[in-house]
C-alpha cells in the first residue's frame, strides 16, 4: 500500500523533473552553441517548460501522496532513503505550491531576456542597457518573497532556497566574524611585493590548455562517460541526469590559469552531481543539497587540491612539457607563488583565495540593500565603485568590470545569490580537514596524482547522499561540528604564511 503510495510519488516527481532537465539542456545550449537568432523563441520555450515543469511538481495530486505517506516516513529511521525523499519532496512541495506558475513563467522569460541584453552590455560597458531589466528583476525578486510571508528579512526566503537553514542575519553574523580574520591576513599579505605571474600570461594555445585541463579533471575522477566540456561566457556546471553532467569553461589564449582554474572548480562540482546515488534520479534527492555545500566541493578541487604545492610537485613537470618553450625556466616555487598571489582585484572570479570572499560580502550586502530599497538600481554603479575603494582599495576604470562583471542578477533574482560561495570557501576547509582526520595520507597521494582516497572519502560521506540531509545535517554528520571558519582560517593561515612571510 505504501509503496505503491511511494512509486507513485517517484513517477510523479520523474516527469516533473524530466520537464525541468530538458528546460535545463536548451538553457545549457542557450549558453554554448545557440546562434543569437535563436533568443527570442529560446525565451518563451524556456518560459513553457519551466511552467510545465511547476505544474507538474505543484499538481495537488502530489500533496495528497506527501500527506498519505507522511507518518509512514516518520516511523523510518531518519537516515532511510524513503524517509528522506519523503522530507525533501515535502519541503519542495511547500516552497513550489506558494509560487504561481504564471509567475515562474514570468521569471524564466524575464531571465532569458535579461541575460540577453548582459551579454551584449558587458564588453560594451552599457549599464543603462541592463538598468530597466535589473529593475524588474529586483521588483521579481521581492515578489518571490512575499509568497513566502513571516520572514525577518525580505532575503531570508531567498537566501533560504540556495542554503536552507541560513536567514540574512545569521549570513550577516558569520560574515563579519569571517571579516574580522580575514582582514589582518589581507593586509599582512598586501603589504609585501605582488608575486610575479608575468609568465602565466603568455600566449598558450587553446587546444594545448583544453587538453591540459580535461587530463587533471580525468585524474580527479570526473567521468567523461556521463560527461562533457564545453565552451561559454561564463563557466558553469549543468545536468540533465546523473549520467549526464556537463561543465563549460571559456579559454584565454593569454592566460594559463583562467580556464585550467575554472575546470578544475566546475569538475567539483559536477563529480558531485555525477556520485550522488543513481536509484535517486528523478526524486527530491537528485542533487546538491546546497549552494553552500555545492560550491564546498568545487572549492576543495580547485583551491585546497588544485593549488597546493603537493599538486603542482606532480603537474607541473607535465604542464611545462605540454608547452615547450614557455616555463622551462621557472621554478616550480615561482609558478606555485604565481598561482598563488595575492592582490586587492576588480574582478571576483580571478580573485584569489584570500581576498574572494571580501568580494563575496560586498554583492551579498547589496543584494539586502536593493531589496530592503536603501540601494536604487541607478545607484548601484556608483555604490559599486565606492563600496570597492573602501573595502579592497581598487577602483573599476568602467562598469564592465564593475556591477557588470557577473551574471547571476541578470540571469536570476538578486538575493541569496551570493552567499554561498562564502559558505562553500569555509566549508571546504572543514570537509577536507575532516578527510585528512580519516586518511592523513591524501597529500601525499595528491603529490603523486593519485586522488581516489579524497575522492572516494567525499563519494561516501557527500556525494552519494543528494539532498538526502539539509546542509546544516549533512556539515554536522560528516564533520562532527555544525559549520565553522576555524579550520578555514586555519588552512589559510598555514598555507600563506609559508608563501609570505607573516
Ligand atoms: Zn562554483
Amino acid at each position: 500500500m505504501m509503496e505503491a503510495k511511494l512509486n507513485e510519488l517517484k513517477q510523479r516527481l520523474m516527469e516533473a523533473s524530466d520537464l525541468s532537465y530538458a528546460g535545463a539542456l536548451l538553457s545549457w545550449d542557450q549558453t554554448t552553441y545557440m546562434p543569437p537568432g535563436g533568443a527570442e523563441a529560446r525565451g518563451r520555450q524556456l518560459a513553457l517548460l519551466g511552467k510545465l515543469a511547476h505544474e507538474r511538481a505543484t499538481d495537488p495530486a502530489i500533496g495528497k501522496l506527501l500527506d498519505a505517506l507522511q507518518s509512514y516516513g516518520e516511523s523510518l529511521p531518519y537516515d532511510s532513503d524513503d524517509a528522506g525523499l519523503i522530507r525533501a519532496a515535502r519541503r519542495q512541495y511547500e516552497r513550489d505550491t506558494r509560487v504561481p506558475a504564471q509567475f515562474i513563467a514570468q521569471l524564466y522569460e524575464h531571465g532569458a531576456h535579461s541575460y540577453q541584453v548582459w551579454t551584449a552590455a558587458r564588453p560594451n560597458n552599457d549599464f543603462a542597457a541592463v538598468r530597466d531589466n535589473l529593475q524588474k528583476t529586483l521588483d521579481l525578486s521581492r515578489k518571490m518573497a512575499d509568497f513566502f510571508p513571516g520572514y525577518q528579512h525580505l532575503a531570508d526566503p531567498l537566501i533560504d532556497f540556495a542554503d536552507y537553514g541560513m536567514k540574512a542575519e545569521s549570513v550577516r553574523e558569520l560574515f563579519t566574524e569571517l571579516r574580522e580574520q580575514l582582514v589582518p591576513i589581507v593586509r599582512a599579505i598586501t603589504a609585501q611585493p605582488v608575486a610575479d605571474d608575468s609568465f602565466v600570461k603568455q600566449h598558450f594555445p587553446k587546444e594545448g590548455q583544453l587538453a591540459f585541463g580535461e587530463k587533471i579533471i580525468r585524474d580527479y575522477g570526473f567521468d567523461f562517460e556521463r560527461g562533457r566540456q564545453d565552451l561559454t561566457h561564463h563557466p558553469f556546471m549543468t545536468k540533465f541526469s546523473i549520467g549526464d553532467v556537463r561543465i563549460t569553461t571559456r579559454i584565454q589564449e593569454n592566460d594559463i590559469t583562467d580556464s585550467l582554474f575554472s575546470t578544475l572548480h566546475e569538475a567539483g562540482h559536477a563529480m558531485y552531481e555525477q556520485g550522488i546515488n543513481p536509484a535517486y534520479e528523478g526524486t527530491s534527492l537528485d542533487g546538491g543539497t546546497s549552494a553552500g555545500v555545492h560550491e564546498s566541493q568545487s572549492r576543495l578541487w580547485e583551491n585546497i587540491v588544485g593549488r597546493s604545492r603537493a599538486f603542482w610537485e606532480h603537474y607541473y613537470p607535465q604542464l611545462q612539457a605540454a608547452f615547450p618553450g614557455k616555463l622551462d625556466n621557472v621554478p616550480l616555487d615561482k609558478f606555485y607563488r604565481a598561482i598563488n598571489k595575492v592582490q586587492r582585484s576588480l574582478i571576483r572570479t580571478d580573485a584569489d583565495e584570500v581576498t574572494y570572499n571580501l568580494h563575496v560580502m560586498i554583492r551579498f550586502d547589496f543584494e539586502l540593500q536593493l531589496l530592503e530599497g536603501t540601494l536604487e538600481v541607478r545607484d548601484l554603479p556608483e555604490a559599486w565603485h565606492e563600496r570597492y575603494d573602501k573595502d579592497l582599495g581598487v577602483t573599476a576604470p568602467n562598469d564592465s568590470d564593475g556591477v557588470l562583471q557577473d551574471v547571476h542578477w541578470y540571469v536570476g533574482i538578486i538575493g541569496g545569490s551570493f552567499q554561498g560561495y562564502t559558505l562553500g570557501n569555509i566549508l571546504s576547509a572543514q570537509f577536507y580537514d575532516t578527510a585528512l582526520k580519516a586518511h592523513p595520507a591524501i597529500p601525499d597521494e595528491i603529490g603523486r596524482g593519485e586522488f581516489s582516497t579524497l575522492h572516494g572519502w567525499l563519494r561516501e560521506n557527500i556525494y552519494q547522499h543528494g539532498s538526502k540531509f539539509t546542509a546544516p545535517e549533512l556539515v554536522e554528520r560528516v564533520t562532527g561540528s555544525p559549520l565553522t571558519i576555524e579550520p578555514y582560517i586555519r588552512y589559510l593561515r598555514g598555507k600563506y604564511a609559508e608563501l609570505y612571510q607573516m
